[in-house]
């Protein structure tokens, strides 16, 4: 696209709520500034969504339940397959929209495009395949009926990371389902959001059954919405501390409650892995969306017997990246989301450098406009620096050597968190072995991508619970119910 188009293209993002399906202003009358962080200039102003709106869309949404429950799954599947072709046939409005807003490398956002749509064609196909059981009572006295029901309607709250994957997996299994939805998108990313809302409107889905609310300030919609008895579960990706929240306001009304929180996802390198190929996984792992993913290699955990020519050859690939707007054709890697952000990764640096660690490239903030922060290796990270222990959430790889699988394994999991784990290892016995110890929800064996709309994707322990895409991923939307007969 050239600028000309892009500037179309932002200008034709739909503006107000999408209430239950509807363009409206917010009921308060106010509207919020959405920022490009890679020069702090302002894109666009958004409708800024207030209680009254929350339940309104609310209002909407349980009017319309029984009758979406009610819709053939058939109608349903054909929806989202509609949507997910044209999220495709407007992959560049996506991709670009997504770039200013978030800052990633276009050439990112095109991949986030492809996998957020994955989940809207992914629960088209199982709309169509919700079953439950029957068998005879073990007494021979009857028949026991097992079926699902949709939960009801559900507030989806997303981070700003994936701006568009984030909505889709909770949006596409809620409407798969047979639930009604509004959804609350990040305060830093709430356009890309709104071109979903239109594709929706564009493909019928009927009038209640999406309400899409932007707002700067998230407890005053929430709050209200989470107190109402019509609203039955409240789904989440974001941070560990905002999720326990919200898991403690929920408990009032009973909500059902699935968690997608923070991470700390260790990337372990035996002396026996394809050197190059972890470099490959690491690149991938760690640089994936300037690292700022909840799935991000956290700590490079490398056996000391191959960690020189790990660390040399990471080193080199990670000082080769080009920063830059993430629009500009030769950017690798984009600004971090706003300057907050890139406060704690500067905090995370200065910490593990003041206790010992060596900057082997990158290290800081570049002078000048935009949130960036330098691509940066730092190793002989001493054990008790925080960003061992904290999310980074930034371009910034941390390698910490190990002596023995066992000494790996624990270093692995020595974490409250346990969203992602990576390793790499030519052995299969000890890809099985460990595979197997790792704490995580998730694991990739001589892997650094394993996010997939086919796969349960969710944590445990910090890292919350509930799943994601994959078969289980429609269950979070369903009850079950017993019939005697
Ligand atoms: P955040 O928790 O600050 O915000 C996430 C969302 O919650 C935003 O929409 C925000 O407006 C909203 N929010 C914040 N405070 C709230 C409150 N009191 N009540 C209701 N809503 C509130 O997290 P973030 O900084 O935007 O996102 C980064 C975090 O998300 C990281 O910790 C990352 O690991 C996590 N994350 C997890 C997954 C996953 O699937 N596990 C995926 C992506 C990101």
């Amino acid at each position: 696209m050239d600028s000309n188009s892009i500037t179309r293209t932002v200008a034709s993002v739909p503006r107000q709520l999408w209430l239950g399906g509807v363009q409206k202003p917010s009921a308060s009358g106010k509207t919020f500034e959405v920022t490009d962080p890679s020069n702090g200039e302002v894109i666009a102003s958004v409708a800024d969504a207030c209680a009254e709106d929350g339940l309104e869309a609310l209002a909407l949404a349980s009017q319309i339940q029984p009758e979406w429950a009610a819709t053939a799954p058939r109608v349903r599947s054909e929806i989202l397959r509609a949507a997910f072709d044209l999220v495709h046939e407007r992959a560049d409005d996506f991709a670009h929209v997504m770039t200013l807003e978030m800052g990633k490398a276009l050439s990112e956002s095109y991949g986030e495009v492809n996998y957020g749509a994955e989940f809207l064609r992914w629960f088209a196909e199982e709309a169509v395949r919700i079953g439950g059981r029957y068998t005879s009572a073990p007494a021979g006295n009857g028949q026991i009926l097992v079926t699902k029901t949709p939960v009801g309607p559900v507030l989806a709250i997303t981070p700003w990371n994936f701006p568009l994957a984030m909505g889709t997996r909770k949006i596409a299994p809620a409407l798969a389902a047979g639930c009604t939805i509004i959804v609350k998108p990040a305060e830093d990313t709430p356009l890309t959001m709104q071109l979903l809302g239109q594709v929706f409107a564009d493909v019928g889905l009927p009038p209640g059954v999406l309400s899409i609310l932007p707002t700067s300030t998230a407890p005053p919609l929430t709050g209200p919405l989470m107190a109402d008895p019509r609203l039955r579960k409240v789904t989440f990706t974001g941070s560990t501390a905002v999720g326990k929240l919200l898991v403690r306001n929920a408990a009032d009304n009973l909500l059902h409650t699935s968690m997608e929180l923070g991470g700390n996802a260790p990337f372990v390198v035996f002396a026996d892995a394809d050197i190059d190929a972890a470099v490959d996984g690491a690149m991938a792992a760690k640089m994936r969306n300037g690292g700022q993913a909840c799935t991000a290699a956290n700590r490079l955990h490398v056996d000391n017997a191959v960690i020189d020519e790990f660390t040399d050859k990471l080193t080199s690939r990670i000082a080769a990246l080009r920063i830059g707007p993430g629009l500009d054709a030769d950017t690798d890697l984009g600004p971090l989301i706003n300057e907050r952000q890139r406060t704690v990764v500067a905090r995370l640096v200065d910490d593990a450098v003041r206790k010992g660690a060596r900057v082997r490239t990158g290290g800081s903030a570049p002078v000048g406009p935009g949130s960036f922060f330098e691509p940066t290796v730092l190793d002989r990270v001493p054990s008790d620096a925080l960003l061992l222990r904290e999310e980074i959430f930034g371009p910034v790889a941390a390698v910490i050597g190990f002596d023995t699988e066992e000494e790996g394994v624990a270093a692995a999991n020595d974490t409250e968190f346990g969203l992602a784990s990576y390793f790499y290892t030519r052995d299969s016995a000890r890809a099985a072995r460990v595979a197997n110890e790792l704490n995580s929800g998730m694991v990739g064996v001589n892997r650094g991508i394993i996010s997939d709309a086919a796969a349960p994707f969710g944590g445990v322990n910090q890292s919350g619970y509930g799943r994601e895409g994959g078969t289980e991923g429609i269950e979070e939307y369903l009850d079950t119910k017993y019939v005697a007969s």
